[in-house]
């Protein structure tokens, strides 16, 4: 295959995106980045990005 890029499951959205970071353990694509630093804590919106990464290391350990 040509110009295959690498892709990671984002921890947030699920989707597979080649651009992004790692949060600790956790990748995150640049859209959920983007979303992240435009959210202050106060913000629904963050607490559910908090749960998604508390959810993903839960099973991670359980597995
Ligand atoms: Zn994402």
């Amino acid at each position: 295959m040509m110009g295959e890029q690498t892709t990671t499951c984002c921890q947030i959205c699920e989707n597979w995106k080649g651009n992004g970071f790692y949060l600790l353990d956790a990748f995150i694509c640049k859209d959920c980045e983007h979303l992240m630093v435009n959210t202050s804590p106060d913000q629904e919106i963050y607490s559910y990005f908090i749960e998604r990464l508390k959810e993903r290391r839960m099973h991670s350990y359980l597995m």
